[in-house]
C-alpha cells in the first residue's frame, strides 16, 4: 500500500525498557513510527528519556524473526506453525514420558505481558506438571523481594514515586539511577535543584547522582550489609529509634539488638572503608528527617549477601519509623518493564499468581479449582538451579520465552554447555538470540507494539497497553502461541484475547482482584493490593503490615566478605552495570541504529591512578581475564572509578560480561552475584 494513503494511527503504549514505566502515545503510519508522545502518563507526566522516545526501531529490524525454525544438523529451517507446534507437542510429551514433569523447565520473560507471563506458569503447572518455573527477576530484584517479604510482607516497593517524591531524604543503594531509571532520576533532580530533598548515595560508582548528593560514600566492595548494620546499632545504641513506632507496629526488637553486636563503628569502619565520622552522619541525616525512601537495585542484590543486605535496609527502616508514612519506605528499583508483574503473575518456583505458595493446600486447591487440574507441590527450580540441573544431565528439556539466558546468566561457558547438554530446547523470541542459536525449535514472537497486554512498573502500577502494529510476518503473540500449544495437549485454551486472560487472574490471585480491563482504559492504571470495588493500596502499611498479626517483623542478618575478592593473581575488582542508552543484552537497543551510533563499544572504566600506574590512555585496548575466561575492551579512564576498581556496562553482545562472571550467588535466592568478580588485565595497546 502507498504510505501516503495509509493513515496515521495514534495508540497508547508502555515502555518496553525498565521499570519505571513511562506510558505514552506513538504515532504509527503503516509500519512507520512517526513519534512517541507522552500524555501524563502515572509514573513519567510528561517525561521519557532516550530509550523510550527513540529505541523502537528494533520492531522494523531485518534481524526479526518471521517463521518457525526447526534445527537440521547444525543449521536450522524454515517450518509451518502446525509442524513446529506438533514438534514441541511430541518432544515435550516424549520427555515427560521418560523423565516425569520435573524433566522440563520454563523461564518466562520480563519483557512480556503479564497475561502472557500468566500462560506460561499455568503451562508449565497445569499442563507439564511441573513448578520449574522462573524469570529474570531470578537475575536482579529477588533478594529485595526477599528482603522485604521477611520484614514487611509485600513482594513490592511500598509506596508510589509521588510517595518518594514527598521524601525529605532520599537514600540511594547500589543504584545508579541517572543511566538506569532515568525519568526517576529526574524528577529527583529537579526536586534536589530546589532543595526540597536531601540524598545519600552510598555506591562504587561516582555516577552523575553521587555528584549531586548531599552525602556520596564509596565503601569497600561487597560491604554495604556491614555500614547499614553498624548505622542501624548506632542509632539504637544512642536512643535515636522511633520508639513509639517499635513499641506498636514492629516485632522482634530484641532479637535485632542482639544480632548488631558485632557491628561497632570501629569494625564497620575498619571493613568498609568509611570513617566513624560519616557513618555517625548518616545515622544523623536518617534520624532527623521527617521521612527517608530508600532506594536501591542491582549494586545491593547482585552479590552473596544480596537477600541480607536488603533485610538490613528494611531493618534500619524499621527501626527508624521510616514505613506507612507519606515520603517512606523501601523502593528496590525493577529493572525490566516487567519484571515486577512476571513475579506478581506466578512466574516463580515457588509461588503461584499474586504470591500464593505453591507449599500451601488451599492455595494450591483453589487455583487448580479454577483452572480444573491438580497442581504439583513440590517447589520447582529456578533459573539458576535449572541450569545447573541441564548440565548434570537432570533436566532434559526448557522452554525459554523473550530471554538470553546464555548471555544473561552467570558464567556463560557453564550455562551454554548445560544448553547443549539439553535434549530439547524451545526458545521463544523475536531475534534470533544466543540462546535460539542452541534451540531445536525456533518460535517467531510479537514486541510489544504488534499486541495487547499489560505490564506492572516499579511502583506495583497495573497498566495497559494496546496494540499499535500487526505482527510481522508469521509472527505471533507469546499468548496466542501458548494457546495454540496448550490445544495440542488436549486444553481448551480458547481465550479470545488478554482481556479474558486478565479476567482469568483476577478471579484467581486476590492481590489482582480488581485489574479488569475497563479500570485500565487510556491512561488509566491500578496499584495493588486492588480489590474487586477497584480500590487501590498506593502506599502500603498506613495501618498493618502485610504479616499474621499485622506487625513488622525485624529480621537478624549476619555478614560475610564476598566470596570472590581481589587477591594476588586476579588483583582488581570488575563492577558492572548499564549504560543510558543501552538496555540488558542488548537485543534491542544494539539493532536501533540511532543508538548505536551514540554508544557502539564494549570499554572498561578505569581509574586515573589506575591508568597512571598501567601507563595507559583512554583508547587502549586491554584483555580482562576472570577465574572463568576473557573479554577484550577500550579503555576509557574515567574519574566515576577509583583505585583497583573497574566499571564496565553489561549490554555487549560481542564481548558479554558474563563470560567473566562465576556460578557464586545469593545464599537464599541464587541470584548470581555478578558484581563479585575479581579479574586480572592485560594490556593490548597502551592508547
Ligand atoms: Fe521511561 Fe525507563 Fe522507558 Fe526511559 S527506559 S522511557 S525511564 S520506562
Amino acid at each position: 500500500q502507498c504510505l501516503r494513503h495509509t493513515e496515521q494511527k495514534i495508540t497508547k503504549t508502555v515502555c518496553t525498557y525498565c521499570g519505571v514505566g513511562c506510558s505514552f502515545d506513538i504515532t504509527t503510519r503503516g509500519r512507520h513510527i512517526l513519534k512517541i508522545q507522552p500524555e501524563q502518563g502515572p509514573a513519567n507526566g510528561i517525561s521519557t528519556c532516550v530509550k523510550g522516545k527513540f529505541a523502537w526501531d528494533f520492531v522494523n529490524s531485518k534481524d526479526r524473526l518471521v517463521k518457525p525454525l526447526i534445527r537440521e544438523g547444525s543449521t536450522f529451517r524454515e517450518a509451518g506453525w502446525d509442524e513446529a507446534l506438533d514438534l514441541v507437542h511430541e518432544r515435550f510429551s516424549a520427555t515427560r514420558a521418560s523423565h516425569g514433569p520435573d524433566a522440563i523447565g520454563f523461564i518466562a520473560t520480563s519483557k512480556g505481558s503479564n497475561e502472557e507471563v500468566y500462560l506460561t506458569q499455568k503451562f508449565a503447572r497445569a499442563i507439564i506438571g511441573t513448578n520449574n518455573i522462573d524469570c529474570t527477576s531470578r537475575y536482579c530484584q529477588s533478594p529485595a523481594t526477599k528482603g522485604l517479604t521477611r520484614t514487611v510482607g509485600y513482594a513490592g516497593d511500598s509506596g508510589t514515586m509521588d510517595d518518594i517524591d514527598e521524601a525529605e531524604l532520599l537514600l540511594l543503594i547500589g543504584t545508579n539511577t541517572t543511566d538506569s531509571h532515568p525519568v526517576l532520576a529526574t524528577r529527583i533532580k529537579r526536586r534536589l535543584k530546589r532543595g526540597e530533598v536531601k540524598v545519600i548515595v552510598v555506591d562504587l560508582l561516582r555516577h552523575e547522582m553521587a555528584e549531586r548528593a548531599q552525602l556520596f560514600l564509596r565503601p569497600k566492595p561487597g560491604t554495604d550489609l556491614v555500614w547499614l548494620c553498624a548505622v542501624t546499632r548506632y542509632i539504637l545504641d544512642n536512643g535515636l529509634e522511633d520508639r513509639a513506632f517499635l513499641a506498636k507496629r514492629v516485632n522482634n526488637l530484641e532479637a535485632l539488638r542482639a544480632s548488631l553486636a558485632p557491628f561497632t563503628l570501629d569494625y564497620a569502619e575498619a571493613e568498609t572503608g568509611l570513617s566513624q565520622t560519616n557513618l555517625i552522619r548518616i545515622a544523623d541525616m536518617i534520624v532527623s528527617a521527617s521521612g527517608v525512601c530508600a532506594l536501591w537495585a542491582m549494586g545491593v542484590t547482585q552479590r552473596t549477601t544480596g537477600s541480607d543486605t536488603s533485610t538490613a535496609i528494611s531493618n534500619l527502616l524499621l527501626v527508624t519509623g521510616n514505613y506507612g508514612k507519606k515520603g517512606s519506605g523501601a523502593y528496590p528499583l525493577r529493572g525490566h518493564n516487567n519484571v515486577q508483574g512476571a513475579g506478581d503473575f506466578g512466574a516463580l518456583s515457588d509461588k503461584l499468581p499474586g504470591y500464593l505458595k505453591v507449599s500451601d493446600k488451599a492455595a494450591r486447591e483453589r487455583v487448580g479449582r479454577a483452572w480444573g487440574v491438580d497442581l504439583p507441590e513440590k517447589p520447582g527450580l529456578n533459573n539458576h538451579s535449572m541450569i545447573d540441573a541441564a548440565h548434570a544431565g537432570r533436566l532434559h528439556a526448557m522452554y525459554i520465552i523473550g530471554e538470553d539466558t546464555a548471555v544473561v546468566d552467570s558464567n556463560t561457558g557453564h550455562t551454554q554447555e548445560a544448553l547443549e547438554r539439553l535434549d530439547f530446547l524451545v526458545v521463544q523470541d523475536i531475534f534470533m538470540t544466543t540462546t535460539a542459536q542452541f534451540a531445536d525449535v525456533v518460535l517467531p514472537a510479537c514486541p510489544s507494539l504488534e499486541k495487547e497486554g499489560t505490564f506492572v512498573n516499579t511502583e506495583r502500577r497495573i497498566q495497559h497497553f494496546a496494540q499499535a502494529l500487526d505482527p510481522l510476518g508469521e509472527s505471533r503473540p507469546d499468548w496466542q502461541i501458548l494457546c495454540a500449544l496448550a490445544q495440542r495437549f488436549g486444553h481448551r485454551w480458547d481465550y479470545a484475547g488478554p482481556r479474558e486472560i486478565m479476567s482469568e487472574a483476577t478471579k484467581v490471585a486476590p492481590l489482582f482482584a480488581g485489574a479488569t480491563y475497563d479500570r485500565l482504559e487510556g491512561y488509566k492504571s491500578v496499584v495493588w493490593p486492588v480489590d474487586a470495588q477497584g480500590h487501590s493500596e498506593t502506599l502500603l502499611y498506613t495501618k498493618h503490615f502485610h504479616t499474621k498479626d499485622g506487625k513488622a517483623r525485624l529480621y537478624p542478618v549476619h555478614w560475610h566478605a564476598p566470596v570472590e575478592r581481589a587477591d594476588t593473581e586476579y588483583d582488581l575488582t570488575l563492577n558492572n552495570g548499564r549504560v543510558l542508552e543501552h538496555f540488558q543484552e542488548g537485543n534491542l537497543t544494539a539493532r536501533v541504529p540511532g543508538i548505536v551510533s551514540k554508544v557502539n563499544q564494549f570499554y572498561v572504566e578505569v581509574s586515573q591512578e589506575l591508568a597512571d600506574d598501567l601507563d595507559i590512555k583512554t583508547g587502549a585496548r586491554v584483555m580482562l581475564t576472570s577465574r572463568r575466561g576473557s573479554v577484550e575492551a577500550g579503555v576509557l579512564v574515567s574519574p566515576r572509578v577509583a583505585g583497583r576498581e573497574l566499571y564496565t556496562v553489561e549490554f555487549s553482545l560481542t564481548e558479554p560480561i558474563n563470560r567473566l562472571t562465576g556460578n557464586h550467588a545469593d545464599s537464599v535466592t541464587s541470584t548470581p552475584a555478578f558484581k563479585e568478580l575479581a579479574v586480572k588485565l592485560a594490556i593490548l595497546s597502551r592508547e
